[in-house]
């Protein structure tokens, strides 16, 4: 039996449910954050917010949380600074990527995770990675991450497995499968203490969470809470 599980936790919505659903499944949960310069601060230095009032809120899961675990990832702001040839150029501009977009960053941030995950005895790997975003890149895709699964496990003579629960949902499939693992006070805690907003913008609360309510973030977020809040008003109603 897989006991236990670590986490990527970034502090956004996708990664505190998943936070969450691995709580509800293995005895012992750490979690994992990597910070770099593109990085929104705000979303960083909520990490630890969510984490304590999950701990606070939900004390049979803080029983089974463990250490936090926090990289500094200083060389992705050197490698999104590499100066690109213009084929590189415009092949980013082909996919509608940024400049300083840094190919691959997830498979950097798994196999940092798998190093940690091996030295702490844990066999799962859990990210929020979902294919139903318009912000999808290839680095989160499934077929990307089932091969980057056997890679980790044939280079580490280990088993590591990759889940990756919200893969196929939408942002309210999302809201419903939190609401399945903790009910309304597990939602409420989303909606409070992560955040998804480009911009960084947390002074303002709105029905789906904090945001600046106007950002691509904030427009996906505030959608699927709409729709989730539709579906729940039709099967009561
Ligand atoms: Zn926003």
């Amino acid at each position: 039996m897989q006991k236990a599980a670590l986490v990527l936790l970034s502090g956004g919505q996708d990664s505190a449910t998943c936070l969450a659903w691995a709580l509800a499944r293995f005895e012992r949960v750490e979690t994992i954050g990597f910070d770099y310069a593109q990085r929104r601060k705000v979303e960083v230095d909520g990490r630890l917010g969510f984490i304590a009032a999950l701990r606070q809120r939900f004390p049979r899961w803080g029983a089974k949380l463990g250490s936090d675990h926090r990289v500094e990832m200083g060389e992705l702001a050197q490698l999104a600074g590499t100066a690109l040839t213009p084929e590189a150029a415009a092949r980013l501009a082909a996919k509608g990527l940024p400049e300083n977009f840094v190919p691959g960053r997830n498979l950097i941030f798994f196999t940092h995770a798998a190093a940690v995950a091996y030295r702490r005895d844990m066999q799962v790997l859990v990210g929020g990675m979902c294919e139903t975003d318009y912000s999808a890149y290839p680095d989160g895709r499934d077929d990307t991450l089932k091969a980057l699964q056997v890679a980790l496990s044939l280079g580490m003579d280990h088993p590591v497995t990759i889940e990756t629960p919200l893969m196929w949902l939408d942002k309210a499939a999302t809201w419903q499968l939190a609401h399945e693992l903790g009910g309304d006070a597990l939602v409420q805690l989303i909606r409070e203490e992560t955040n998804s907003c480009y911009l960084g913008e947390r002074s303002k609360l709105f029905d789906w969470g904090r945001g600046c309510g106007l950002c691509p973030a904030c427009g996906l977020r505030a959608s699927g809470w709409q729709a989730w809040q539709a579906s729940r008003a039709a099967q009561t109603g």
